[in-house]
């Protein structure tokens, strides 16, 4: 077996939008920096077809810059990505090409100085004296020992800051209810003038397809053919329909479609899988393989039923599956339901969060999607860790509560945190101390002027 050991100023595990986000950051401060991904690939969840919401607030404000929004002007020039365009439903849609995400990542850290690591997955984690030692990551019949004086878990499950025994929360309620997740899929041979003339006509398929959620004004055929960039949530008519002849596949009541930026081209996010915990490899299978399976039935659906989509076909199915949920690891600082309904922005906010409470619940067709009317602050110590005084995460494992992980997990919002994340990071080594004592009016400073939005007034 092959053995390898290296030494970093800082290691960032995970390169989904808010590892990517944190280790060019870092890098770009001069600071040797490594990012240790599982995949092939880098870009995480921006690579199976969602585009990044809440970069605008309910009102159509921009709430979400700096690294973020740079990403966005880099794929936008290449012809990757429509840009940020305001949703009656979804505050803001920013539709991209996913394939080539995993490029302009590469790129990225190529320009920033980054060391990549792929193929890598975490075994186990050495501590000493409150601190992360050294991990050690596994690939391929390879061993690699990562040893820094710093480290970013942006492992969405939080896989490193698990390991090294640090205190997390998982779900809500009693049960621990978790989001369920969802095997996504690109679909081809898409003719979207005939669904959007189809729902012109029977506005009825905009319906809610529970009682949790609203249709907004405006969120129809109108809005869906003034511009390309969109997210479809709808044809709940013929769904209700087919789930009473016993002929809906998927336990939701409508149908998720994400607009390409290729004609023809659609991301399909409507399979759901119940009862899984993706921190156990077992549940993970068996959502796998059942998602594969759904989403077979489902474009079978799609073409027989869905206008426009009679000659639709699979050109690809995500590499994985898209995880909305598992652990959040407690922090220096917490935040509430009460902190976001309020809109707090406290004195250490390192970026707002200005989207829905958007949570999946683990049944047959319900989600809770809740207005935040103003975007709440997120400290910067809910990215530091309270149990090691060398670990800072972003992402979706950040520390809040079972509510908030519902707006914070737009990776808008990640790549916002994963930015402060590298930069607390960073200025921890310049000062010589740890993360959690970094001076966050300098951090703040730096975060504006990177061209983050830490307040709306
Ligand atoms: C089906 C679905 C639809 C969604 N829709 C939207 C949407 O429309 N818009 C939106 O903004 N958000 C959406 N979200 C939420 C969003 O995608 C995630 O919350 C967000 O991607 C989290 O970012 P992250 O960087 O924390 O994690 P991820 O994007 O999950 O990235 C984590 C990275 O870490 C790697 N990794 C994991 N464990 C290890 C390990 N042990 N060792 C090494 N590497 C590891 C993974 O391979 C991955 O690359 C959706 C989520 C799902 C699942």
């Amino acid at each position: 077996m092959n053995r390898y050991s290296y030494s970093y100023d800082i290691a960032v595990v995970g390169g989904g939008p808010a590892g990517l986000a944190a280790a060019i950051t870092a890098a770009r401060k001069s600071k040797k920096v490594v990012i240790i991904e599982k995949n092939g690939y880098l870009g995480g969840n921006l690579t199976i077809g969602i585009p990044p919401l809440g970069f605008l607030d309910e009102n159509g404000r921009q709430c979400i810059a700096g690294f973020g929004e740079e990403f966005i002007e880099r794929l936008k020039a290449d012809g990757a990505c429509y840009g940020h365009r305001y949703c009656p439903k979804h505050n803001s849609v920013s539709n991209l090409d996913a394939e080539y995400v995993k490029i302009a990542a590469f790129e990225m850290c190529r320009d920033a100085g980054v060391d990549v690591l792929l193929h890598l997955e975490t075994l186990s984690v050495e501590c000493a004296d409150g601190r992360i030692k050294s991990a050690l990551f596994y690939g391929k019949c390879n061993q690699v020992t990562i040893t820094a004086d710093i480290f970013i878990d942006c492992t969405g499950d939080g896989d490193l800051s698990y390991l090294a025994g640090c205190q997390y929360e998982k779900g809500r309620g009693e049960k621990g209810e978790l989001m369920p997740p969802t095997v996504m899929c690109t679909i081809e041979g898409v003719d979207d003038s005939k669904l959007l003339d189809h729902i012109e006509q029977h506005p009825d398929e905009m319906r809610p397809m529970c009682a949790t959620i609203d249709t907004p004004t405006g969120y129809d055929a109108a809005y869906f053919k003034a511009d390309p960039n969109y997210i479809f949530v709808g044809m709940t008519t013929l769904f209700d329909k087919l789930k009473k002849e016993g002929k809906n596949p998927v336990a939701r009541g409508n149908m998720i479609v994400i607009n390409g930026v290729h004609k023809g081209q659609m991301y399909v996010n409507t399979t759901r899988l119940l009862h899984v915990d993706a921190t156990d490899v077992l549940d993970l299978t068996r959502a796998e393989i059942e998602g594969h399976l759904q989403l077979k039935k489902l474009v079978e659906v799609f073409r027989q039923y869905v206008p426009g989509f009679e000659n639709c076909y699979i050109s690809s199915i995500a590499p994985s599956l898209g995880v909305r949920e598992t652990r959040r690891f407690l922090g220096e600082r917490y935040v509430t339901y009460q902190d976001a309904l309020s809109a707090n922005v406290p004195d250490d906010t390192i970026c707002l969060s200005g989207y829905k409470i958007d949570i999946h619940f683990d049944g047959p067709a319900g989600t809770l999607f809740q207005k935040v009317d103003k975007p709440f602050g997120v400290p910067y110590g809910a990215l530091v860790s309270r149990d090691m005084n060398n670990l800072l995460f972003a992402g979706r494992n950040i520390s809040v509560d079972e509510h908030v992980i519902g707006s914070t997990r737009v990776m808008s919002c990640c790549m916002a945190m994963g930015q402060a994340a590298g930069l607390g990071a960073c200025m921890a080594l310049d000062g010589n101390c740890p993360p959690k004592s970094v001076d966050i009016a300098a951090l703040r400073s730096e975060l504006l002027a990177q061209g983050a939005i830490l307040s709306m007034e």
